[in-house]
């Protein structure tokens, strides 16, 4: 084929450097590590074949066609292949970029996916206040007691299939944010002399749904030394709208941020992030505004500054809990969140965490860092593929049965826990730094308990 008939904006490959997709050399190295190709054998699901088909497609041999649309969207965008590649291939680069460059075809344009894309990526994941309205919303229908009844009602079945499917992946809603929960309690715990002085980004799924990880992140932070910020202008880091094909929302949501950070007087040290997806792309923020005349360099420096917590911890030699008496023994395997281990190289730094809580037991995971099939929305959008992994994930945990499964991505959390409940296991998936944050709590009710006296009372009263 020839002649590459867009039916709308330009070829986005193609404005590509060059460089980036010629850089698979073919050899297949990638292939046992791909999730898609290892389930299909099909080299059209593999690396290889993906790349080739864009390449195809910047040279103008190859059409924008539904095929390729609908294979990029099979891709999981795991990374697993950029870790797996010897020539260096910048596989997030080319995902983005040729997802982008389907929308920008309008190959896969139907009314309702057009209705739903414009609802989700530009109304409410382009403002903190629409998510979080959005999310009280959910709270209410979760904790009235409304949920119970229609799940026993059975109209859930009056649903489409897809929508149905979406309810147990829904996360349960939290009834505090980060924001509230920063200013009832932590803002005042920050050190007076600090070693260091960081930003948070709270996140959108990660504010509503586990603002306790947010919470113990500060935390562990203050005890480490830090002065903890959480700039109240922040945004969505942009993830969903850069892996879904909605680069201009992604660069709107980056700037902001970039914005959000640097007006906090005096700046920041580096800018903490405790979710492997948010993490892996705030990183690329300075690819991302590479062409913006006045943000190229500021988000440079920022990418610059952008750290997973438990990278960060390990960089500034974090304090070890001390042991504890009181300590039981925890059987705790890590699985590892595909956009903290390939996106950001972040592997060996929160086992260390782990291994440094008295009472864990830290056992490996076979297949740690296979994804579990979350990877962004797939669960939703893929569900076959998605269970598949999730089937093959379980299997692991469930052959060595731990009390908690630790990772550190919240879409990871809601798929194993998803899985667990599936299989009847009993685990608990729980953050990493939220493990560490409890042993820190309970060093800290040692101490006091160790030196009370009754006289103290005395002395208080007196
Ligand atoms: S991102 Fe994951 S699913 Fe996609 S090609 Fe690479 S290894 Fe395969
Ligand atoms: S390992 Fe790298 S160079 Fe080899 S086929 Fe895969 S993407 Fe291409």
């Amino acid at each position: 084929m020839s002649g590459t008939a867009e039916k709308g904006g330009g070829n986005l490959l193609r404005s590509l450097d060059y460089s980036v997709l010629q850089q698979c050399m073919h050899c297949g190295m990638c292939l046992p590590a791909c999730p898609t190709y290892v389930e299909t054998l099909r080299e059209r699901s593999s690396p290889r074949g993906r790349i080739a088909m864009m390449r195809a497609i910047a040279d103008g041999d190859l059409e924008t066609s539904r095929v390729f649309a609908e294979e990029m969207y099979f891709c999981l965008g795991c990374l697993a292949c950029q870790t797996a590649c010897p020539a260096g291939v910048d596989y997030a680069t080319l995902i983005e970029q040729s997802r982008a460059q389907v929308e920008a075809s309008g190959v896969l344009d139907r009314g309702q996916r057009r209705l739903v894309r414009t609802l989700l990526l530009r109304w409410v994941f382009t403002s903190r206040r629409r998510i979080k309205l959005l999310a009280k919303a959910l709270y209410l229908f979760q904790r009235s007691g409304l949920r119970r009844v229609v799940r026993a009602s059975g109209l859930l079945w009056l649903l489409p299939a897809k929508l149905r499917d979406l309810e147990p992946l829904t996360p349960e809603i939290q009834s505090t944010f980060t924001r509230r929960l920063y200013e009832q309690r932590y803002r005042s715990l920050n050190p007076t002399s600090p070693r260091f002085r960081v930003g948070v980004l709270s996140g959108c799924v990660q504010d509503i749904a586990f603002s306790h990880v947010n919470a113990d992140t500060i935390a562990v932070l203050q005890v480490n030394g830090c002065e903890v910020i959480l700039p109240e202008a922040q945004q969505c880091c942009g993830s969903l709208h850069a892996h879904n094909g909605d680069l201009a929302s992604a660069r709107d949501l980056a700037r902001a941020n970039i914005d959000a950070f640097s007006t906090e007087e005096g700046g920041v040290d580096a800018i903490i992030v405790n979710a492997g997806g948010c993490g892996s792309h705030l990183r690329h923020y300075d690819r991302l505004l590479a062409d913006d005349v006045e943000y190229a360099g500021r988000a440079a420096a920022w990418s610059q500054k952008v750290r997973d917590i438990c990278e960060f911890l390990v960089e500034i030699d974090f304090r070890p809990p001390p042991a504890s008496p009181d300590a039981d023994v925890l059987r705790v395997t890590y699985h590892e969140s595909c956009h903290l281990k390939h996106g950001q190289g972040v592997s060996a730094q929160p086992r260390r965490i782990l291994e440094s809580i008295p009472g864990v037991e830290l056992t490996e995971l076979a297949e740690a860092d296979w994804c579990c099939g979350s990877a962004g929305i797939y669960n939703i959008t893929q569900p076959e593929m998605s269970m598949k992994l999730l089937d093959r994930k379980m299997g692991h945990i469930g052959d060595i049965r731990p009390q908690v499964v630790a990772t550190g991505n919240p879409g990871c959390v809601i798929q194993i826990e998803h899985g667990l409940r599936l299989k009847g296991l009993s685990a608990r998936v729980q953050h990493p730094v939220s493990l560490l944050a409890a042993a820190y709590e309970r060093s800290r009710v040692e101490a006091a308990q160790r030196d009370f006296s009754p006289e103290s009372l005395i002395v208080e009263g007196s």
